[in-house]
């Protein structure tokens, strides 16, 4: 049977096969079964109900809480060649019932409602009077009270709906779902357990970065240069940082616009419509902007500041990489952030216990910028995935944090130059000091005459702050709050200034984009032939067709239509409309270029080049000496190569094996090794390898010892 939604799947939508958790939500339906699925955002949600609703006979009923969305949904359907509307508060009265008309008459395949629409009494008479295939809650986490987003309409639904008494199936889908939301689902819609696919909240896609003590202004300006034309959004936590840097980088002609809750309405419709339909390819703005934007070729997020709680950020920074192409989210922390969320906290009209929660939430926020454990992963246990997960590979403490420099001295020079200073002004004067600037303020405060005056005067001003910010975010000089925040010395600079550490600043790279294995010119011919489609029809650019699909286009340049229809997200009905148009440029820009190699795509498998990783060509450092391992390099002749101790390779090669990686085992122990090492560490209560060393014969190294117990998942 799922062979037919296999079918729809390819021939609708140009997808080659389902993604996780789809076919078990489709196989559900289309058998009767209420079904829950909780999928990240951009895992798919919408073919659960798209592909079942094409396979039943009747018309689909999608309740989705955003006007905004719907008309997207609605707009991608049309596209596709599928009868499909909406109905809201945003159409004229007449315009309204004449879509009813259109519904009552069984016209379209699906009709997307706000929940407020089931509040009509001509609506229901209208639906109770149809064939009906399914009922979908879109963001059904809005159904219950545990929710962020609680809609009271879309709970008063359920009652309604028992009334209609025509209704087939009834499904479920979110992102967002904690416990207590999913078993409220679950109790309202009657869905069981074993009905409830949850395939957690991971984003393989998307690469998270901390970056930390640097000039953020400066930062944006080296990414954007390093991503022109590519979509992002930037986050500010105030209207007026949104202001000051739209103008800031305005004025350089970077082609940005912005979105707050103190603009017109008007100019913020302005904005947005900008952004989506690819005119400006940066948006700059406050938490109002996102809720109802499905643009699906976002390539990065930055958060200029720290946001409030993680449920937020991982939100925010979640409507990168829609189309599960890989995509950058950045966040620049600053210690002052968390002096401002705090007052933002202070300020609300929240009780005391609310309070209390949000600096709770607050709290694991800065963890999560102080984490010096993979990124993704502390997301994931935060919102208790139950999925199993292990490090991405992809974050900034995942990679190798490269041109790492020690800066003990430095810091020794600052730290005591706060000591010296009383440890009564802030990052700016302190900065000015060491320099040896001849600043009015400074010199009234008699200043010069410190002996750490202008310590650091080889240095630039802004080089002496940038140290100082990162000694704070790394919590090495700590702060105090006032109207004027002062630097503080805390334990940590004291162990650095009798020098018991030493003190290692690292600049994680700036992310680039490194997929260049399609022909970009003609990628920009095909976006450029795409944009003006998309305006004569009034259309956003990705609902034609996504980035992706324009960059497989310009990989494997199609001269067919059979070989158009290997494309990812051109399926028939796609081809019928538009694909002549993509195939005249295609062939336009082929006689330009007759030199350009041509690639084959057979189903699924592609013929070379390979796709190059995002990570430095080498990847992560326990997998390279992982490669040297598997290559046949004995661990000593790796520990020479790559300047390490064998401790370390020995480490690498464990971590890999942990990894997921395989490994031959009988290099380090033989079976008979394997069950002695095992029959002692069950004698032994000790957690320590040392007493586990003690009672095993001369010739078990650490090595040996360690390798069982790794391969055993006992360390
Ligand atoms: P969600 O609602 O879960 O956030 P969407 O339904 O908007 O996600 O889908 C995100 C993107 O993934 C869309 O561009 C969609 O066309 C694409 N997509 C969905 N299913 C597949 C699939 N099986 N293969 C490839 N792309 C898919
Ligand atoms: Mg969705
Ligand atoms: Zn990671």
């Amino acid at each position: 049977m799922i062979l037919e939604q296999e079918k729809i799947l390819n021939t609708y939508f140009g997808y080659e096969s389902f993604r996780p958790g789809q076919q078990e939500v489709i196989k559900r339906v289309i058998q009767s079964t209420n079904t829950l699925a909780v999928m990240p955002t951009g895992g798919g949600k919408s073919i659960c109900y798209q592909v079942p609703g094409l396979s039943l006979d009747g018309t689909a009923i999608i309740i989705s809480p955003l006007i905004s969305l719907m008309k997207d949904q609605v707009d991608s359907l049309l596209a596709l060649g599928i009868p499909a509307t909406f109905i809201n508060s945003s159409l004229s009265q007449a315009e309204q019932e004449d879509r009813m008309a259109g519904v009552a008459n069984g016209r379209f395949k699906f009709v997307y409602v706000a929940p407020e629409r089931f509040e009509s009494y001509g609506f229901i008479q209208v639906i109770k009077r149809i064939q009906i295939s399914l009922v979908a809650f879109d963001e059904a986490h809005c159904i219950s009270q545990w929710g962020h987003d609680f809609r009271p309409s879309y709970r008063s639904i359920v009652p309604n709906l028992k009334q209609i008494g025509n209704i087939p199936v009834c499904m479920a889908l979110t992102a967002t779902a904690t416990e207590e939301v999913i078993s409220d689902i679950q109790e309202l819609l009657h869905i069981d357990n074993s009905n409830v696919i949850n395939t957690g909240f991971a984003r393989d896609n998307l690469a998270f970065h901390i970056v930390k003590g640097k000039d953020r202004t400066s930062y944006i300006r080296s990414f954007l240069e390093r991503h022109t034309d590519e979509s992002g959004i930037i986050y500010t936590a105030t209207r007026k940082q949104a202001d000051a840097l739209f103008d800031q980088l305005e004025s350089r002609g970077v082609p940005a616009c912005k979105y707050h809750a103190g603009m017109s309405e008007q100019a913020r419709k302005q904005a947005q419509a900008a952004f989506i339909h690819d005119e400006k390819p940066v948006m700059i703005a406050t938490n109002a902007f996102g809720m109802g934007i499905d643009k699906s070729n976002v390539r990065y997020v930055i958060h200029y500041a720290m946001p409030m709680n993680i449920e937020s950020y991982y939100q925010e920074a979640g409507r990168a990489g829609r189309d599960g192409e890989a995509s950058d989210c950045i966040l620049l922390f600053s210690p002052q952030d968390i002096q401002l969320q705090k007052f933002l906290i202070e300020q609300s009209l929240m009780d005391e216990a609310a309070k209390q929660n949000e600096y709770r939430k607050l709290q694991a926020m800065v963890n999560y910028c102080h984490t010096q454990g993979c990124l993704s992963s502390f997301v994931l246990d935060y919102f208790k995935d139950i999925s199993f997960h292990k490090n991405c590979g992809r974050c900034s403490n995942c990679l190798e944090k490269v041109e790492k420099t020690d800066i003990t001295e430095e810091a020794q020079m600052i730290l005591s130059c706060v000591k010296r200073m009383n440890e009564r002004f802030g990052v700016s004067m302190t900065a000015k000091v060491l320099k040896g600037s001849k600043d009015k303020k400074l010199l009234e405060f008699r200043l010069q005459t410190l002996s750490t005056y202008g310590l650091l005067s080889a240095y630039t001003e802004k080089e002496i702050t940038e140290r100082i910010h990162f000694l704070v975010a790394e919590q090495i000089l700590g702060t105090e709050e006032g109207k004027f925040p002062t630097l503080k010395l805390n334990q940590h600079s004291i162990d650095v200034l009798k020098g018991k550490r030493t003190v290692e600043m690292y600049t994680a790279p700036i992310p680039t984009s490194e997929d260049d294995d399609f022909y970009k010119d003609l990628f920009e011919e095909l976006r450029a032939r795409r944009k003006q489609i998309a305006d004569e029809l009034n259309l956003p650019p990705y609902v034609l067709f996504s980035d992706v699909t324009l960059k497989e286009l310009s990989r494997y340049f199609p001269v067919s239509r059979e070989d158009m229809l290997e494309i990812k997200g051109i399926g028939e009905k796609k081809f019928e409309q538009y694909g002549e148009v993509f195939l005249e440029v295609i062939k336009k820009w082929r006689e330009k270029h007759p030199e350009a190699k041509t690639r084959v795509k057979i189903s699924g498998s592609i013929t070379p080049p390979k796709p190059k990783k995002r990570e430095e060509e080498e990847g992560p450092s326990h997998l390279v000496s992982y490669k040297l391992f598997q290559s046949g390099k004995s661990i000593r002749d790796i520990s020479a190569i790559r300047d390490m101790k064998t401790m370390t390779i020995e480490s690498h090669i464990f971590k890999a094996f942990q990894d997921g990686y395989p490994l031959a085992w009988d290099i380090f122990f033989n079976e008979q090794e394997e069950a002695i090492i095992l029959a002692a560490k069950e004698q032994i209560e000790d957690p320590k390898l040392k007493p586990l060393k003690e009672a095993l014969p001369e010739d078990y190294d650490y090595t040996k010892i360690k390798a069982v117990l790794v391969k055993n998942g006992l360390m």
